[in-house]
Protein backbone atom coordinates (compact mmCIF):
# COMPACT_ATOMS: atom_id res chain seq x y z
CA UNK A 1 0.00 0.00 0.00
CA UNK A 2 2.70 2.36 0.77
CA UNK A 3 4.75 1.58 -1.81
CA UNK A 4 1.73 2.31 -4.25
CA UNK A 5 1.34 5.97 -2.66
CA UNK A 6 4.80 6.62 -3.55
CA UNK A 7 4.85 6.01 -6.80
CA UNK A 8 1.24 7.55 -7.33
CA UNK A 9 2.75 10.62 -5.82
CA UNK A 10 5.66 10.23 -7.72
CA UNK A 11 3.11 10.39 -11.25
CA UNK A 12 1.76 13.48 -9.91
CA UNK A 13 4.75 15.28 -9.21
CA UNK A 14 5.66 14.57 -12.52
CA UNK A 15 4.70 17.28 -15.00
CA UNK A 16 2.77 16.86 -18.22
CA UNK A 17 4.41 17.74 -22.07
CA UNK A 18 2.36 17.21 -25.11
CA UNK A 19 4.05 16.44 -28.58
CA UNK A 20 2.58 17.89 -31.59
CA UNK A 21 4.59 16.04 -34.53
CA UNK A 22 3.12 14.27 -37.68
CA UNK A 23 6.32 12.15 -37.95
CA UNK A 24 6.81 9.03 -36.54
CA UNK A 25 10.51 8.83 -36.12
CA UNK A 26 10.27 12.22 -34.80
CA UNK A 27 7.46 11.99 -32.57
CA UNK A 28 9.89 8.69 -31.28
CA UNK A 29 12.62 10.37 -30.90
CA UNK A 30 11.29 13.26 -28.56
CA UNK A 31 9.22 10.89 -26.23
CA UNK A 32 12.45 8.68 -26.02
CA UNK A 33 14.16 12.15 -25.06
CA UNK A 34 11.70 13.08 -22.19
CA UNK A 35 9.88 10.12 -21.02
CA UNK A 36 12.55 9.38 -18.11
CA UNK A 37 11.46 12.62 -16.42
CA UNK A 38 8.07 13.79 -17.82
CA UNK A 39 4.37 12.47 -18.26
CA UNK A 40 3.90 12.26 -22.48
CA UNK A 41 0.95 12.92 -24.44
CA UNK A 42 1.15 12.65 -28.47
CA UNK A 43 -0.70 14.25 -30.98
CA UNK A 44 -0.22 13.54 -34.72
CA UNK A 45 -2.13 15.97 -35.91
CA UNK A 46 -3.79 19.54 -35.35
CA UNK A 47 -7.12 18.39 -34.39
CA UNK A 48 -5.59 16.12 -31.57
CA UNK A 49 -3.16 18.58 -30.32
CA UNK A 50 -6.39 20.36 -29.43
CA UNK A 51 -8.27 17.91 -28.29
CA UNK A 52 -5.28 17.17 -25.81
CA UNK A 53 -4.90 21.24 -24.88
CA UNK A 54 -8.52 20.98 -24.54
CA UNK A 55 -8.89 17.90 -21.94
CA UNK A 56 -5.61 18.62 -20.28
CA UNK A 57 -4.13 22.10 -20.61
CA UNK A 58 -4.81 22.77 -17.14
CA UNK A 59 -2.40 20.04 -16.44
CA UNK A 60 0.24 21.29 -19.41
CA UNK A 61 3.28 22.34 -18.39
CA UNK A 62 4.97 22.72 -22.18
CA UNK A 63 4.08 22.28 -25.55
CA UNK A 64 6.39 21.13 -28.73
CA UNK A 65 5.08 21.87 -31.47
CA UNK A 66 5.82 21.11 -34.89
CA UNK A 67 4.69 23.69 -36.88
CA UNK A 68 4.09 21.22 -40.34
CA UNK A 69 0.95 19.32 -39.71
CA UNK A 70 -1.56 17.71 -42.13
CA UNK A 71 -4.55 19.20 -41.01
CA UNK A 72 -2.96 22.91 -40.27
CA UNK A 73 -0.27 25.04 -39.33
CA UNK A 74 1.27 25.20 -36.42
CA UNK A 75 1.19 29.26 -35.79
CA UNK A 76 -2.48 28.78 -35.93
CA UNK A 77 -2.28 26.38 -33.04
CA UNK A 78 0.38 28.98 -31.71
CA UNK A 79 -2.20 31.74 -31.80
CA UNK A 80 -5.31 29.75 -30.26
CA UNK A 81 -3.06 28.89 -27.47
CA UNK A 82 -2.22 33.13 -26.87
CA UNK A 83 -5.76 33.85 -26.83
CA UNK A 84 -7.49 31.78 -25.20
CA UNK A 85 -7.49 32.86 -21.30
CA UNK A 86 -7.10 29.52 -19.88
CA UNK A 87 -4.01 28.12 -22.01
CA UNK A 88 -1.71 30.94 -22.63
CA UNK A 89 0.14 30.45 -19.40
CA UNK A 90 1.77 27.25 -21.17
CA UNK A 91 4.90 27.65 -23.02
CA UNK A 92 4.87 26.75 -26.43
CA UNK A 93 8.68 25.36 -27.81
CA UNK A 94 8.03 25.42 -31.90
CA UNK A 95 10.18 22.33 -34.07
CA UNK A 96 11.02 23.42 -37.35
CA UNK A 97 13.57 23.33 -39.83
CA UNK A 98 12.27 26.56 -41.44
CA UNK A 99 14.68 29.15 -40.15
CA UNK A 100 12.79 32.26 -41.37
CA UNK A 101 9.47 30.61 -39.38
CA UNK A 102 11.45 30.66 -35.97
CA UNK A 103 11.38 34.41 -35.49
CA UNK A 104 7.86 34.20 -36.77
CA UNK A 105 7.30 31.89 -33.87
CA UNK A 106 9.19 33.78 -31.08
CA UNK A 107 7.15 37.26 -32.14
CA UNK A 108 3.59 35.45 -32.12
CA UNK A 109 4.54 34.15 -28.34
CA UNK A 110 6.60 30.84 -28.74
CA UNK A 111 9.15 30.52 -25.39
CA UNK A 112 11.77 28.56 -27.72
CA UNK A 113 12.67 26.80 -30.70
CA UNK A 114 14.30 23.49 -31.31
CA UNK A 115 16.06 23.49 -34.88
CA UNK A 116 15.42 19.81 -36.81
CA UNK A 117 17.50 17.84 -37.60
CA UNK A 118 17.90 17.41 -33.62
CA UNK A 119 20.45 18.66 -31.97
CA UNK A 120 22.19 16.65 -28.98
CA UNK A 121 19.44 15.20 -26.62
CA UNK A 122 21.36 17.02 -23.85
CA UNK A 123 20.60 20.17 -25.40
CA UNK A 124 17.15 19.31 -26.11
CA UNK A 125 16.24 18.30 -22.16
CA UNK A 126 18.25 21.32 -20.64
CA UNK A 127 15.82 23.94 -23.45
CA UNK A 128 12.91 21.74 -21.94
CA UNK A 129 13.69 22.00 -18.38
CA UNK A 130 14.74 25.74 -18.93
CA UNK A 131 11.69 26.99 -20.27
CA UNK A 132 9.32 25.22 -17.95
CA UNK A 133 10.91 26.45 -15.07
CA UNK A 134 10.76 29.67 -16.63
CA UNK A 135 7.19 30.16 -17.26
CA UNK A 136 6.69 28.53 -13.53
CA UNK A 137 8.26 31.38 -12.78
CA UNK A 138 6.45 33.96 -14.40
CA UNK A 139 3.09 32.89 -13.32
CA UNK A 140 4.08 32.87 -9.66
CA UNK A 141 5.65 36.29 -9.96
CA UNK A 142 2.63 37.46 -12.02
CA UNK A 143 0.45 36.85 -9.25
CA UNK A 144 2.51 38.71 -7.03
CA UNK A 145 4.25 41.22 -8.89
CA UNK A 146 1.43 44.02 -9.80
CA UNK A 147 -1.11 45.25 -7.48
CA UNK A 148 -4.38 44.27 -8.56
CA UNK A 149 -6.41 47.34 -8.66
CA UNK A 150 -4.30 49.47 -10.22
CA UNK A 151 -1.57 46.92 -12.05
CA UNK A 152 1.35 48.99 -10.80
CA UNK A 153 4.06 47.15 -9.36
CA UNK A 154 2.99 46.27 -5.78
CA UNK A 155 5.33 47.64 -2.61
CA UNK A 156 8.15 44.14 -2.67
CA UNK A 157 8.73 43.63 -6.19
CA UNK A 158 9.02 47.73 -6.36
CA UNK A 159 11.89 48.23 -4.41
CA UNK A 160 13.47 44.87 -5.77
CA UNK A 161 13.06 46.47 -9.36
CA UNK A 162 14.00 49.91 -8.17
CA UNK A 163 17.43 48.67 -6.91
CA UNK A 164 18.04 46.67 -9.95
CA UNK A 165 17.81 49.01 -12.23
CA UNK A 166 20.24 51.48 -9.75
CA UNK A 167 22.62 48.36 -10.11
CA UNK A 168 22.49 48.94 -14.04
CA UNK A 169 22.51 52.37 -14.05
CA UNK A 170 24.55 53.63 -10.91
CA UNK A 171 25.81 57.11 -12.83
CA UNK A 172 22.10 58.81 -13.56
CA UNK A 173 20.31 60.85 -11.43
CA UNK A 174 17.01 59.33 -9.53
CA UNK A 175 14.00 60.91 -7.95
CA UNK A 176 11.99 59.38 -5.25
CA UNK A 177 8.59 60.50 -5.40
CA UNK A 178 5.15 60.04 -2.78
CA UNK A 179 1.66 60.70 -3.74
CA UNK A 180 -1.03 60.51 -1.32
CA UNK A 181 -4.72 61.68 -1.55
CA UNK A 182 -5.97 64.11 1.21
CA UNK A 183 -8.65 62.25 3.78
CA UNK A 184 -9.15 59.58 1.55
CA UNK A 185 -10.57 57.53 4.17
CA UNK A 186 -13.32 60.24 4.37
CA UNK A 187 -13.82 59.94 0.56
CA UNK A 188 -13.78 56.32 0.93
CA UNK A 189 -16.61 56.39 3.40
CA UNK A 190 -18.45 59.46 1.87
CA UNK A 191 -18.79 58.67 -1.94
CA UNK A 192 -18.14 54.84 -1.64
CA UNK A 193 -15.64 52.18 -2.03
CA UNK A 194 -16.25 51.96 -6.33
CA UNK A 195 -15.66 55.50 -6.64
CA UNK A 196 -12.82 55.64 -4.62
CA UNK A 197 -11.10 52.33 -6.59
CA UNK A 198 -12.00 54.29 -9.84
CA UNK A 199 -9.68 57.36 -8.23
CA UNK A 200 -6.89 54.94 -7.23
CA UNK A 201 -7.28 53.27 -11.00
CA UNK A 202 -6.90 56.61 -12.91
CA UNK A 203 -3.91 58.01 -10.60
CA UNK A 204 -2.57 54.27 -11.54
CA UNK A 205 -3.24 54.63 -14.86
CA UNK A 206 -1.28 58.18 -15.04
CA UNK A 207 1.62 57.19 -12.98
CA UNK A 208 1.53 54.23 -15.65
CA UNK A 209 2.21 56.52 -18.26
CA UNK A 210 4.77 58.96 -16.81
CA UNK A 211 6.98 55.91 -16.16
CA UNK A 212 6.46 55.22 -19.63
CA UNK A 213 6.83 58.53 -20.88
CA UNK A 214 9.93 59.53 -18.54
CA UNK A 215 11.33 56.30 -17.75
CA UNK A 216 11.01 54.71 -13.96
CA UNK A 217 9.14 52.30 -11.68
CA UNK A 218 5.68 52.97 -9.97
CA UNK A 219 4.01 51.38 -7.32
CA UNK A 220 1.15 51.74 -5.27
CA UNK A 221 2.12 50.84 -1.78
CA UNK A 222 -0.86 50.11 0.48
CA UNK A 223 -3.99 52.01 0.03
CA UNK A 224 -3.80 55.51 -1.20
CA UNK A 225 -0.04 55.75 -0.95
CA UNK A 226 1.68 55.98 -4.63
CA UNK A 227 5.46 55.48 -5.54
CA UNK A 228 7.57 56.21 -8.53
CA UNK A 229 11.25 55.92 -9.01
CA UNK A 230 12.33 57.92 -12.10
CA UNK A 231 15.16 59.59 -13.94
CA UNK A 232 15.60 63.71 -12.57
CA UNK A 233 12.37 65.61 -13.70
CA UNK A 234 12.86 69.20 -13.91
CA UNK A 235 9.23 70.33 -13.61
CA UNK A 236 7.26 68.77 -11.08
CA UNK A 237 4.82 70.76 -10.35
CA UNK A 238 4.04 70.35 -14.35
CA UNK A 239 3.61 66.38 -13.56
CA UNK A 240 1.88 67.37 -10.56
CA UNK A 241 -0.88 68.89 -13.23
CA UNK A 242 -0.81 66.05 -15.07
CA UNK A 243 -1.69 63.77 -12.24
CA UNK A 244 -4.39 65.74 -10.34
CA UNK A 245 -6.45 67.12 -13.26
CA UNK A 246 -9.50 65.78 -13.66
CA UNK A 247 -8.99 63.10 -11.13
CA UNK A 248 -12.13 63.73 -9.06
CA UNK A 249 -14.01 62.28 -12.21
CA UNK A 250 -16.02 64.02 -14.68
CA UNK A 251 -19.16 66.41 -13.57
CA UNK A 252 -17.46 66.41 -9.84
CA UNK A 253 -16.25 69.26 -8.71
CA UNK A 254 -12.74 69.15 -8.71
CA UNK A 255 -12.06 69.54 -5.20
CA UNK A 256 -13.15 66.11 -3.71
CA UNK A 257 -10.19 64.63 -4.31
CA UNK A 258 -7.01 66.55 -3.70
CA UNK A 259 -3.27 65.09 -3.68
CA UNK A 260 -0.28 65.56 -2.46
CA UNK A 261 3.11 64.85 -3.60
CA UNK A 262 6.79 64.88 -2.03
CA UNK A 263 10.11 64.41 -3.48
CA UNK A 264 12.97 63.47 -2.44
CA UNK A 265 15.31 64.60 -5.83
CA UNK A 266 18.41 63.14 -7.02
CA UNK A 267 17.82 60.54 -4.46
CA UNK A 268 21.02 59.27 -1.85
CA UNK A 269 21.79 55.88 -3.63
CA UNK A 270 24.28 55.29 -0.34
CA UNK A 271 21.13 54.44 1.08
CA UNK A 272 18.25 51.94 1.52
CA UNK A 273 15.95 52.02 -1.21
CA UNK A 274 13.08 52.19 1.51
CA UNK A 275 14.85 55.24 3.41
CA UNK A 276 14.69 56.99 0.54
CA UNK A 277 11.08 56.98 0.04
CA UNK A 278 10.51 57.35 3.20
CA UNK A 279 12.34 61.38 2.73
CA UNK A 280 10.13 61.55 0.07
CA UNK A 281 7.04 60.69 2.00
CA UNK A 282 8.34 63.35 4.98
CA UNK A 283 8.56 65.75 2.02
CA UNK A 284 4.79 64.81 0.95
CA UNK A 285 3.53 64.90 4.85
CA UNK A 286 4.92 67.95 5.20
CA UNK A 287 2.55 69.97 2.93
CA UNK A 288 -0.44 67.96 4.49
CA UNK A 289 -2.76 70.14 5.48
CA UNK A 290 -0.81 73.19 3.32
CA UNK A 291 -4.06 72.43 -0.10
CA UNK A 292 -1.34 76.08 -1.74
CA UNK A 293 1.11 73.91 -2.11
CA UNK A 294 0.48 70.18 -2.64
CA UNK A 295 4.47 69.86 -3.76
CA UNK A 296 6.99 69.00 -0.89
CA UNK A 297 10.26 68.46 -1.34
CA UNK A 298 13.18 66.75 0.75
CA UNK A 299 16.01 69.11 0.97
CA UNK A 300 18.25 70.34 3.86
CA UNK A 301 15.85 72.24 5.77
CA UNK A 302 13.44 68.89 5.65
CA UNK A 303 16.74 67.53 6.64
CA UNK A 304 17.49 69.76 9.44
CA UNK A 305 13.95 68.98 10.80
CA UNK A 306 14.11 65.44 10.55
CA UNK A 307 17.28 64.79 12.53
CA UNK A 308 15.95 67.25 14.99
CA UNK A 309 12.95 64.55 15.26
CA UNK A 310 14.74 61.81 15.57
CA UNK A 311 17.28 63.37 18.33
CA UNK A 312 14.25 64.00 20.38
CA UNK A 313 12.70 60.51 19.92
CA UNK A 314 15.94 59.32 21.10
CA UNK A 315 15.65 61.80 23.72
CA UNK A 316 12.17 60.79 24.99
CA UNK A 317 12.16 58.05 27.46
CA UNK A 318 14.39 59.96 29.64
CA UNK A 319 12.58 62.80 29.27
CA UNK A 320 9.81 61.03 30.72
CA UNK A 321 11.53 59.26 33.26
CA UNK A 322 13.29 62.89 34.32
CA UNK A 323 9.58 64.70 34.26
CA UNK A 324 11.17 67.12 31.60
CA UNK A 325 7.85 67.40 30.21
CA UNK A 326 5.88 70.37 31.68
CA UNK A 327 2.01 70.95 31.64
CA UNK A 328 1.33 74.70 31.02
CA UNK A 329 -2.26 75.89 31.14
CA UNK A 330 -4.33 78.50 29.44
CA UNK A 331 -7.43 80.17 30.94
CA UNK A 332 -10.96 80.09 29.14
CA UNK A 333 -13.38 82.40 29.89
CA UNK A 334 -16.97 82.35 29.94
CA UNK A 335 -17.78 85.52 28.05
CA UNK A 336 -21.64 85.91 27.84
CA UNK A 337 -22.10 88.37 30.70
CA UNK A 338 -21.04 91.70 31.46
CA UNK A 339 -17.69 90.37 32.78
CA UNK A 340 -15.63 87.39 31.22
CA UNK A 341 -15.66 85.05 34.13
CA UNK A 342 -13.39 82.23 34.18
CA UNK A 343 -14.60 78.92 33.42
CA UNK A 344 -11.66 76.17 32.74
CA UNK A 345 -8.54 75.94 31.65
CA UNK A 346 -6.73 74.00 28.83
CA UNK A 347 -3.59 71.76 29.49
CA UNK A 348 -0.62 72.38 27.29
CA UNK A 349 2.75 70.54 27.60
CA UNK A 350 6.07 71.78 27.20
CA UNK A 351 9.38 70.34 26.94
CA UNK A 352 12.39 71.71 29.10
CA UNK A 353 15.12 69.86 27.94
CA UNK A 354 18.16 70.64 29.65
CA UNK A 355 20.25 71.08 26.73
CA UNK A 356 17.77 71.68 24.07
CA UNK A 357 16.08 74.17 26.04
CA UNK A 358 12.17 74.83 25.70
CA UNK A 359 10.70 72.88 23.43
CA UNK A 360 6.85 73.91 22.18
CA UNK A 361 4.28 71.28 21.32
CA UNK A 362 4.35 72.42 17.40
CA UNK A 363 8.00 70.90 17.48
CA UNK A 364 7.35 67.53 18.42
CA UNK A 365 3.48 66.40 18.76
CA UNK A 366 3.25 65.10 15.49
CA UNK A 367 6.67 63.55 15.25
CA UNK A 368 5.52 61.57 18.23
CA UNK A 369 2.20 60.52 16.90
CA UNK A 370 3.52 59.31 13.34
CA UNK A 371 5.86 56.81 15.59
CA UNK A 372 3.37 56.32 18.82
CA UNK A 373 5.11 58.03 21.67
CA UNK A 374 2.27 60.69 22.20
CA UNK A 375 0.49 57.73 23.90
CA UNK A 376 2.69 57.61 26.75
CA UNK A 377 3.04 61.59 26.94
CA UNK A 378 -0.63 61.96 26.75
CA UNK A 379 -0.72 59.59 29.27
CA UNK A 380 1.59 61.55 31.22
CA UNK A 381 0.09 64.90 30.73
CA UNK A 382 -3.88 63.69 31.32
CA UNK A 383 -2.49 62.76 34.64
CA UNK A 384 -0.56 65.69 35.55
CA UNK A 385 -3.77 67.97 34.58
CA UNK A 386 -5.94 65.61 36.51
CA UNK A 387 -3.23 65.66 39.52
CA UNK A 388 -3.21 69.25 39.48
CA UNK A 389 -6.66 69.72 39.32
CA UNK A 390 -6.71 67.28 42.56
CA UNK A 391 -4.50 69.77 44.12
CA UNK A 392 -6.18 72.87 43.67
CA UNK A 393 -8.92 71.89 44.94
CA UNK A 394 -7.14 70.42 48.51
CA UNK A 395 -4.87 73.05 48.87
CA UNK A 396 -7.58 76.33 47.98
CA UNK A 397 -9.75 74.95 50.03
CA UNK A 398 -13.33 74.14 48.46
CA UNK A 399 -14.11 72.42 45.38
CA UNK A 400 -12.11 74.16 42.35
CA UNK A 401 -14.99 74.91 40.31
CA UNK A 402 -13.00 75.03 36.80
CA UNK A 403 -12.59 71.51 35.21
CA UNK A 404 -9.22 71.38 32.72
CA UNK A 405 -9.21 70.63 28.96
CA UNK A 406 -6.39 67.86 28.04
CA UNK A 407 -6.25 67.29 23.90
CA UNK A 408 -6.44 63.98 22.79
CA UNK A 409 -4.60 62.67 19.87
CA UNK A 410 -6.09 61.53 17.04
CA UNK A 411 -3.53 58.81 17.56
CA UNK A 412 -5.23 58.21 21.30
CA UNK A 413 -8.34 57.09 20.31
CA UNK A 414 -7.00 53.70 18.25
CA UNK A 415 -5.91 52.45 21.65
CA UNK A 416 -8.65 50.01 22.81
CA UNK A 417 -7.71 51.47 26.90
CA UNK A 418 -8.32 54.53 26.27
CA UNK A 419 -11.46 54.71 28.36
CA UNK A 420 -10.58 52.69 30.81
CA UNK A 421 -7.42 54.36 31.43
CA UNK A 422 -8.68 57.74 31.39
CA UNK A 423 -11.45 56.69 33.77
CA UNK A 424 -8.36 55.19 36.04
CA UNK A 425 -6.72 58.67 36.18
CA UNK A 426 -9.59 60.22 37.12
CA UNK A 427 -10.51 57.68 40.18
CA UNK A 428 -6.84 57.87 41.46
CA UNK A 429 -6.53 61.35 41.72
CA UNK A 430 -10.28 61.14 43.01
CA UNK A 431 -11.71 63.82 40.93
CA UNK A 432 -15.04 63.68 38.53
CA UNK A 433 -14.86 62.56 34.88
CA UNK A 434 -16.79 66.07 34.22
CA UNK A 435 -13.86 67.94 35.26
CA UNK A 436 -11.08 66.60 32.82
CA UNK A 437 -12.48 67.74 29.37
CA UNK A 438 -11.36 66.02 26.44
CA UNK A 439 -10.59 68.43 23.27
CA UNK A 440 -10.46 66.11 20.00
CA UNK A 441 -9.50 67.74 16.40
CA UNK A 442 -12.04 67.49 14.03
CA UNK A 443 -10.02 66.27 11.26
CA UNK A 444 -9.34 62.97 13.48
CA UNK A 445 -13.38 62.30 12.87
CA UNK A 446 -12.57 61.98 9.39
CA UNK A 447 -10.10 59.66 9.23
CA UNK A 448 -11.73 56.72 10.76
CA UNK A 449 -15.33 58.19 11.49
CA UNK A 450 -16.80 54.83 12.40
CA UNK A 451 -14.10 53.61 14.64
CA UNK A 452 -13.44 56.97 15.96
CA UNK A 453 -16.83 57.84 16.61
CA UNK A 454 -17.52 54.53 18.26
CA UNK A 455 -15.16 55.50 20.86
CA UNK A 456 -16.02 59.04 21.52
CA UNK A 457 -19.15 57.48 22.40
CA UNK A 458 -17.82 55.09 24.93
CA UNK A 459 -15.76 57.98 26.38
CA UNK A 460 -19.11 59.82 26.17
CA UNK A 461 -21.14 57.41 28.11
CA UNK A 462 -18.36 57.01 30.82
CA UNK A 463 -19.10 60.25 31.74
CA UNK A 464 -16.45 62.48 30.15
CA UNK A 465 -17.18 65.60 28.39
CA UNK A 466 -16.05 65.90 24.53
CA UNK A 467 -14.73 69.61 23.03
CA UNK A 468 -14.03 69.32 19.34
CA UNK A 469 -11.16 70.90 18.25
CA UNK A 470 -9.65 73.07 15.60
CA UNK A 471 -13.35 73.48 13.98
CA UNK A 472 -14.05 74.17 10.67
CA UNK A 473 -10.83 72.50 9.37
CA UNK A 474 -11.97 68.80 9.02
CA UNK A 475 -14.59 67.83 6.77
CA UNK A 476 -17.29 66.54 8.62
CA UNK A 477 -20.52 67.15 6.89
CA UNK A 478 -23.60 68.81 8.51
CA UNK A 479 -25.10 65.18 8.33
CA UNK A 480 -21.88 63.90 10.25
CA UNK A 481 -22.04 66.11 12.98
CA UNK A 482 -25.70 65.74 14.11
CA UNK A 483 -24.88 62.03 14.63
CA UNK A 484 -21.40 63.34 16.49
CA UNK A 485 -21.05 62.96 20.48
CA UNK A 486 -19.86 66.29 21.28
CA UNK A 487 -20.59 69.07 24.41
CA UNK A 488 -18.58 72.36 22.38
CA UNK A 489 -17.27 73.37 19.11
CA UNK A 490 -14.23 74.75 19.30
CA UNK A 491 -13.59 77.19 16.36
CA UNK A 492 -10.43 76.89 14.62
CA UNK A 493 -7.66 79.66 15.56
CA UNK A 494 -7.58 80.41 11.80
CA UNK A 495 -10.61 81.67 11.48
CA UNK A 496 -10.25 84.16 14.06
CA UNK A 497 -7.33 85.11 12.97
CA UNK A 498 -8.24 85.66 9.10
CA UNK A 499 -11.69 87.10 10.37
CA UNK A 500 -10.20 90.13 12.45
CA UNK A 501 -7.31 91.01 9.30
CA UNK A 502 -7.78 93.88 7.30
CA UNK A 503 -10.02 93.80 5.22
CA UNK A 504 -11.58 90.07 6.89
CA UNK A 505 -14.85 88.94 7.03
CA UNK A 506 -16.85 87.08 10.31
CA UNK A 507 -19.16 85.58 7.99
CA UNK A 508 -17.15 81.63 8.16
CA UNK A 509 -17.83 82.59 12.28
CA UNK A 510 -21.26 83.21 12.11
CA UNK A 511 -22.11 80.37 10.31
CA UNK A 512 -20.19 78.14 12.56
CA UNK A 513 -22.29 79.47 15.77
CA UNK A 514 -25.05 79.13 13.58
CA UNK A 515 -24.38 75.28 13.43
CA UNK A 516 -23.29 75.08 16.75
CA UNK A 517 -26.54 76.36 17.40
CA UNK A 518 -28.41 73.76 15.65
CA UNK A 519 -26.96 71.15 17.75
CA UNK A 520 -27.14 72.83 20.80
CA UNK A 521 -23.38 73.25 21.95
CA UNK A 522 -21.82 76.66 22.97
CA UNK A 523 -19.08 77.59 21.04
CA UNK A 524 -15.35 78.47 22.19
CA UNK A 525 -13.19 80.53 20.17
CA UNK A 526 -9.36 80.28 20.57
CA UNK A 527 -6.72 82.80 19.21
CA UNK A 528 -8.49 85.64 20.85
CA UNK A 529 -5.60 88.37 21.15
CA UNK A 530 -7.16 91.70 21.48
CA UNK A 531 -10.56 93.36 23.06
CA UNK A 532 -11.83 94.24 19.95
CA UNK A 533 -12.22 90.81 18.77
CA UNK A 534 -13.23 89.61 21.96
CA UNK A 535 -16.42 92.12 21.91
CA UNK A 536 -16.78 90.92 18.24
CA UNK A 537 -17.05 87.58 18.96
CA UNK A 538 -19.36 88.20 22.25
CA UNK A 539 -22.00 90.14 19.59
CA UNK A 540 -21.88 87.40 17.43
CA UNK A 541 -22.95 84.27 20.15
CA UNK A 542 -19.69 82.73 21.26
CA UNK A 543 -19.96 81.70 24.69
CA UNK A 544 -16.48 80.89 25.60
CA UNK A 545 -13.00 82.67 24.42
CA UNK A 546 -9.42 81.69 25.25
CA UNK A 547 -6.06 83.39 24.11
CA UNK A 548 -3.49 85.95 24.72
CA UNK A 549 -5.91 89.04 25.43
CA UNK A 550 -6.50 86.89 28.75
CA UNK A 551 -3.24 85.13 29.23
CA UNK A 552 -1.06 83.04 27.50
CA UNK A 553 -0.06 79.40 28.71
CA UNK A 554 1.12 79.81 31.94
CA UNK A 555 2.47 77.06 34.77
CA UNK A 556 0.58 75.63 36.82
CA UNK A 557 1.67 78.33 39.94
CA UNK A 558 0.96 81.09 37.56
CA UNK A 559 -2.61 79.89 37.10
CA UNK A 560 -3.87 79.88 40.70
CA UNK A 561 -3.77 83.56 39.73
CA UNK A 562 -6.75 83.46 37.74
CA UNK A 563 -8.34 81.02 40.62
CA UNK A 564 -7.64 83.67 42.87
CA UNK A 565 -9.36 86.62 40.91
CA UNK A 566 -12.56 84.26 40.32
P1 LIG B 1 -4.25 73.53 20.10
O1 LIG B 1 -4.85 72.43 20.88
O2 LIG B 1 -5.08 74.14 19.04
O3 LIG B 1 -3.78 74.58 21.17
C1 LIG B 1 -3.85 75.95 21.00
C2 LIG B 1 -2.52 76.52 20.69
O4 LIG B 1 -2.66 77.90 20.43
C3 LIG B 1 -1.51 76.43 21.82
O5 LIG B 1 -0.24 76.31 21.22
C4 LIG B 1 -1.62 77.80 22.48
O6 LIG B 1 -0.45 78.16 23.17
C5 LIG B 1 -1.82 78.68 21.29
N1 LIG B 1 -2.52 79.90 21.59
C6 LIG B 1 -3.42 80.12 22.57
N2 LIG B 1 -3.88 81.37 22.52
C7 LIG B 1 -3.26 81.98 21.49
C8 LIG B 1 -3.31 83.30 20.93
O7 LIG B 1 -4.03 84.18 21.37
N3 LIG B 1 -2.53 83.57 19.87
C9 LIG B 1 -1.71 82.63 19.35
N4 LIG B 1 -0.97 82.96 18.29
N5 LIG B 1 -1.64 81.37 19.84
C10 LIG B 1 -2.40 81.06 20.90
P2 LIG B 1 0.77 75.24 21.75
O8 LIG B 1 0.69 75.18 23.23
O9 LIG B 1 2.07 75.54 21.13
O10 LIG B 1 0.19 73.89 21.21
C11 LIG B 1 0.16 73.63 19.85
C12 LIG B 1 -0.61 72.39 19.57
O11 LIG B 1 0.06 71.25 20.09
C13 LIG B 1 -1.97 72.35 20.22
O12 LIG B 1 -2.88 73.04 19.45
C14 LIG B 1 -2.24 70.89 20.29
O13 LIG B 1 -2.75 70.43 19.05
C15 LIG B 1 -0.88 70.31 20.49
N6 LIG B 1 -0.69 69.98 21.91
C16 LIG B 1 -0.29 70.73 22.91
N7 LIG B 1 -0.21 70.03 24.05
C17 LIG B 1 -0.61 68.77 23.76
C18 LIG B 1 -0.74 67.55 24.51
O14 LIG B 1 -0.53 67.47 25.72
N8 LIG B 1 -1.16 66.45 23.83
C19 LIG B 1 -1.45 66.49 22.50
N9 LIG B 1 -1.85 65.38 21.90
N10 LIG B 1 -1.33 67.62 21.78
C20 LIG B 1 -0.91 68.74 22.39
CA1 LIG C 1 -6.58 71.97 21.96
CA1 LIG D 1 -7.22 74.28 18.51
Amino acid sequence: MAQSNTSQQMTDDRKLILIVEDEFVSREILKMTIEQNYDVLLAENGSQALKHIEESGDRLSLILLDLNLPDMHGVDILNMINEKEEVHRIPVIVLTADKEAEVECLDIGAADFIPKPYPDIKIIQARIRHTIELFEKRVIIGQTEFDELTGLYNKEFFYLYAERSDAHNSESLMDAIVIDINHFRMINERYGKDYSNEVLRRIGNRLGALTAEAGGLACRRDADHFMVYCPHLDDYEKVFGTLSEGISGEGNAESIVRLRMGVYPEADKSIEIERRFDRAKLAADSVKSNYATPIGTYDSELNEKNMYSEQLIVAFPEAIEKQQFQVYFQPKFDIRGDKPVLCSAEALVRWIHPEYGFISPGAFISTFETNGLINRLDNYVWRAAARQIREWSDRLGAEVPVGVSVNVSRVDLFDPDICETLLGIVEECGISQDKLLLEITESAYSEDSKHIIDTVHRLRSAGFRIEMDDFGTGYSSLNMLTSLPIDALKLDMQFVRTAFREGGDTGMIAIIIEIADLLGVPVIAEGVETEEQMIALKEMGCDIAQGYYFSKPVPAEEFERFLADR
